[in-house]
């Protein structure tokens, strides 16, 4: 595993903003139609093989929808072919049937991720806002399950199903799913404050998490919500948890350890702008004229990100900043500054500011030593 200095974990590539569901919190704004920029199959092929020169980060398939370009699945091949573990996270719309999942599994993807966000059809499809959503994510998870392809359901926690993430649990366990990413709100694109958790309220969706965790026969992880790193390794510390305790969280939050925005995480819109995240729409560069490796490794917005004294407030002087960091994207979403401290963390740092010093006395932890083999991680869907 590459230094996060050097090459990114995790590469997600939104191939289109079209999309024919209407998610009250779409990161992407996502309307029906393609846009006539996006990056063409043949650019596609040569993004993908920049990404390979990173070595082997896992490659994200989002959108939009996947399913809306009708090259997916030369796209799909190509990137498996280059040797990148690939996955994908299509939308639960029509487009999402037996022979498309057949397709990816015959491309070679390595998992399929759909999202869920209400444990029936009401609270799912209200969300999604159209009918018909939630019975095609269990029909498209079913078959899934039949055919042996690996998958992964992905849940955005806000205020309309805060109190149904119990229920959401029993079907990620139903499912047969590997892993339950559950996205945190960043109130970008038709997300809004308003639909957020409270910072007390985050920290009960982690010790509802990290509970969970110890039982449940998947991994659990978390995006946009680095600090769930920080409860974790709280926890860990007060239950005295022996390293080699065989429950989820601690595996889960070392393959973590460290990712954020732009640090070991790179997004590829659409159009070919290269941000630190679909939630940080802070563009460094395009691949269209651009080295997504040289911006990657050496633009000042990464390399700013990258580097945890660089934070404002108390995320700064925080001892927990390079194992979390709190959101980059969040607290550009909420102030406008993508260092500020992440307005969503109850945690008050040591008052005189030793673990700071502590952390810059010690010589850096590497981020992400000792993190895969990935096919048990996160391809996540940064929608
Ligand atoms: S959040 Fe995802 S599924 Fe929903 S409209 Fe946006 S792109 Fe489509
Ligand atoms: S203060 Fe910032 S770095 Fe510390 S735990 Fe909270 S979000 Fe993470």
């Amino acid at each position: 595993m590459k230094s996060f200095d050097e090459a990114p974990f995790l590469v997600i590539w939104e191939l289109t903003q079209a999309c024919d569901l209407a998610c009250v919190h779409c990161r992407a704004c996502a309307i029906a139609d393609r846009n006539p920029f996006e990056l063409s199959t043949e650019e596609g092929f040569r993004l993908l093989e920049t990404v390979r020169e990173f070595g082997d980060p896992l490659m994200v398939f989002t959108g939009g929808d996947p399913l809306k370009r009708p090259d997916v699945f030369p796209l799909l091949e190509k990137s498996v072919q280059l040797g990148l573990r690939t996955t994908i996270t299509p939308s639960a719309t029509p487009l999402l049937t037996e022979a498309a999942i057949d397709g990816f599994q015959r491309c070679g993807v390595a998992r399929m991720a759909v999202s869920l966000d209400g444990p029936d059809a009401a609270s799912h499809d209200g969300f999604r806002r159209v009918e018909g959503s939630f019975a095609r994510t269990a029909l498209a998870l079913n078959y899934a399950r039949r055919i042996g392809l690996p998958a992964q359901i992905n849940t955005t926690v806000t205020r309309h199903n805060v109190g149904r993430l119990a229920e959401i649990s029993s079907l990620v366990r139903d499912s047969g799913a590997r892993l339950w990413s559950v996205f945190f709100l960043v109130a970008t694109g038709r997300a809004s404050a308003s639909q957020d958790l409270t910072a007390e309220e985050y920290e009960e969706v982690f010790a509802f998490l990290y509970e969970l965790s110890k039982t449940a026969p998947f991994d659990i992880k978390t995006t946009e919500a680095q600090h769930y790193r920080r409860y974790v390794a709280r926890q860990r510390k007060a239950e005295r948890r022996p390293a080699d305790a065989r429950h989820a969280p601690p595996d889960v939050i070392q393959r973590q350890a460290g990712i954020n925005d732009g640090k070991g995480f790179v997004f590829i819109s659409h159009t070919g702008e290269i941000y630190p995240s679909g939630f940080l729409p802070v563009s460094a560069g395009n691949v269209r004229r651009d080295s997504l490796v040289r911006v990657y490794r050496h633009s000042p917005l990464f390399r700013t990100l990258r580097n945890a004294d660089n934070l404002h407030g108390k995320c700064g002087e925080c001892e927990y900043r390079n194992l979390c960091g709190g959101s980059r994207s969040r607290s550009f979403a909420l102030t406008g500054d993508y260092l500020a401290e992440d307005p969503r963390c109850v945690y008050i740092p040591k008052a005189d500011g030793s673990g700071k010093r502590a952390e810059r006395a010690a010589p850096p932890a590497p981020p992400a030593a000792g993190l895969e083999p990935l096919v048990q991680v996160l391809p996540e869907s940064p929608r």
